[in-house]
């Protein structure tokens, strides 16, 4: 059957451009991020005349993030745009980070003539091959006449089982080429995923395992707030009274203020539960392998995952349910419903976890309190989230300032944060920002994103400012700048550095120019910066920004450069010991004897420390 859409032309001539457009129109593709060129700008347009939006951005890697985060956030996937050769492996880093999340993605990519092919044509470069191993599914279709049915396969396969990247070739003497309306087929949008439960049996063992439980606890991960779970899992919360502890991408799925939420007392809640519900969380590097010493050696986990293979990887589960997370809690509900039951709240466990609450939120008030400038982290994320919109978007990158700010910022609403995730992935910010702010604009207009970014983070994208300030998207940026990676120095350390003629061999690897003035990013493209130093200046430019919905605005925060999470000073001078002695300390070798007392920090991991 043609299609529909031109069949009443049958004699009419139809661009491959058009023709890409419309099977992406037919499968509900709403946004595309890109940059053009040859030989995808006709592509770009036509999306444009079919109603697609089409955001152009400044790198390609930025706008992979982008696209990547709408799949997340819409269950179908964004598109991402770009040119052959270097545009298309700009872009792998963004379909790496959204494979490794299990998001949803689909890029499509120019390519040379088909012609042109093995003659070292313009940006040559074998693509389909290259990305293979960043995708689920990755193809270029054979004729023009095949590409709606290759995009249909490409979606399908990105929402279908375990989410994931995506990749169609476009060949450019495909997006010029005139065919006949009439020889263009017609094919249906790909349904949503039909929805998998899991055995009954295995339902049955899952819920007396968790009623023969001592100690509790459920995990509940960015699957459950990929799988829209969250009125179910919140009723199994509350029903059963059980404690729940967010991973950083599954806040929100039940509100972070929740009374039964221990995220204060992490470590506790980890180390000590004897069974353990995972519902989308898997037990990598975020959850410490699921292994001693961060875990009971006979822990009991159960496992609710849509993805077969993910059952049993480092542990062995005492129960596998695999299906959708929202369709295995509601049989869990069911459950749980044939005999009342519900776990008791004046237990010893729950008593353990909330006298450890209570310190840890003591101690992170005490920091946030201490009024010393240049500000800590705790200072200003306190600050922050007093003035924090209940329903913003939180997207947050950088190490500390990743790290502490998502045990002080709240969220509320189930897919309402967006971070450096699985892959720990640095440079996602303003791309996720930009995406989380279109969806904001179409869908509940007046709510805000809040993008709070380390200073180096901040860099790797830097330039989407003037994306932001284009389309002039509804964000506010927060720098908060220690001068550095990690930690950074002062401006006295900084000139005693350059005092020594080769600044190159004794300038620390994670130092930043100092006192940088991120907020002219901002000012240079017509939005609002602020260059702040204290609480009451941080809290002023945030309610002005906050009240001013007609531009984007950068507040730019200086804190301590060598500020870190104090609280968690034992872990991390564990980890600096063991980082100390596997290798000798690079202070020793940057920096000659006569440079001033730098304190050189052992170099860690973005996330070192999750515990609070
Ligand atoms: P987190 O970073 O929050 O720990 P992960 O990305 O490690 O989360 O885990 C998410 C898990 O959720 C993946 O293993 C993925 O297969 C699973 N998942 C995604 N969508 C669904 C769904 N609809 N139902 C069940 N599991 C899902
Ligand atoms: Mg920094």
């Amino acid at each position: 059957m043609p299609d529909s859409n031109f069949a009443e032309r049958s004699e009419e001539q139809v661009s491959g451009a058009k023709v890409i457009a419309q099977a992406l129109k037919t499968q509900d593709v709403e946004y595309v991020f890109g940059i053009v060129g040859i030989p995808v700008t006709e592509i770009a347009i036509a999306a444009q005349q079919l109603g697609i939006k089409y955001i152009g951005m400044r790198n390609e890697q930025a706008a992979c993030y982008a696209a990547s985060a709408i799949g997340y956030l819409t269950g179908r996937p964004g598109v991402c745009l770009v040119v052959s050769g270097p545009g298309l492996i700009h872009a792998l880093g963004g379909m790496a980070n959204a494979n490794v999340n299990c998001w949803p993605l689909l890029v499509i990519g120019g390519s040379p003539e088909r012609n042109q092919e093995t003659m070292g044509a313009f940006q040559e470069f074998p693509q389909v091959e290259a990305c293979r191993l960043y995708t689920k599914f990755s193809a270029r279709p054979s004729s023009i006449e095949a590409v709606p049915f290759v995009i249909e396969k490409a979606v399908r396969s990105s929402i279908y089982g375990r989410p994931g990247a995506c990749y169609v070739d476009i060949p450019a003497d495909f997006v010029n080429l005139q065919v006949n309306v009439s020889s263009i087929k017609h094919v249906e949008r790909c349904m949503s995923p039909p929805i998998s439960m899991a055995e009954t049996s295995a339902v049955c063992t899952a819920a007396s395992v968790i009623k023969n439980a001592k100690q509790p606890l459920l995990i509940i991960g960015k699957g459950a707030a990929y799988a829209h779970a969250e009125e179910s899992i919140q009723k199994l919360v509350e029903q059963y009274k059980l404690p729940f502890l967010p991973t950083p991408m599954g806040k929100g799925v039940v509100p972070d203020n929740h009374p039964y939420c221990v995220g204060a007392a992490r470590s506790r809640a980890l180390q000590f539960a004897d069974v353990i519900v995972l519902f989308g969380a898997r037990l990598n590097w975020i959850l410490h392998f699921g292994l001693p010493p961060r875990y009971q050696p006979d822990v009991k986990f159960i496992q609710v995952d849509i993805c077969a293979e993910e059952l049993g990887n480092n542990v062995k589960p005492a129960v596998t349910l695999l299906g959708d997370i929202n369709a295995v809690t509601k049989q869990l509900l069911e459950e749980f419903d044939k005999t009342p039951w519900q776990y008791p709240p004046e237990s010893k466990w729950w008593k353990t976890l909330r006298e450890k609450m209570k310190s840890n939120e003591a101690a992170s008030k005490e920091l946030a309190s201490r009024e010393s400038l240049p500000m800590n982290y705790y200072t200003v994320f306190y600050h922050v989230q007093e003035q924090l919109p209940r329903d913003c978007f939180v997207v947050s990158e950088g190490a500390n300032t990743m790290d502490i700010g998502r045990t002080v910022l709240q969220n509320y609403l189930p897919r309402h944060r967006l971070d450096a995730g699985t892959f720990g992935t640095m440079g996602v910010g303003l791309g996720f920002a930009i995406a989380a702010a279109m969806v904001a604009k179409d869908r509940s207009p007046g709510q805000r994103v809040i993008c709070v970014e380390g200073d180096s983070a901040f860099g790797f994208s830097g330039m989407e400012v003037e994306t932001i300030c284009r389309y002039n998207l509804p964000i506010i940026l927060l720098v908060v700048n220690n001068n550095g990676i990690y930690q950074g120095f002062d401006t006295d350390t900084w000139k005693e550095m350059l005092k020594f003629q080769d600044a190159a061999s004794v300038v620390p690897p994670m130092c930043l120019l100092p006192n940088s003035h991120y907020e002219q990013v901002m000012t240079a493209f017509g939005g609002k910066g602020y260059f702040v130093k204290t609480p009451e200046e941080l809290q002023k430019s945030l309610r002005q920004s906050l009240a001013d919905t007609a531009k984007p605005s950068l507040i730019n925060i200086m804190i301590e450069p060598q500020a870190t999470r104090k609280t968690q000073v034992n872990t991390v001078a564990k980890q600096k010991a063991r980082n100390a002695s596997a290798s000798p300390s690079p202070s020793k070798k940057y920096l000659p004897n006569r440079t001033p007392s730098i304190v050189h920090r052992g170099l860690s991991k973005p996330f070192l420390s999750l515990a609070v």
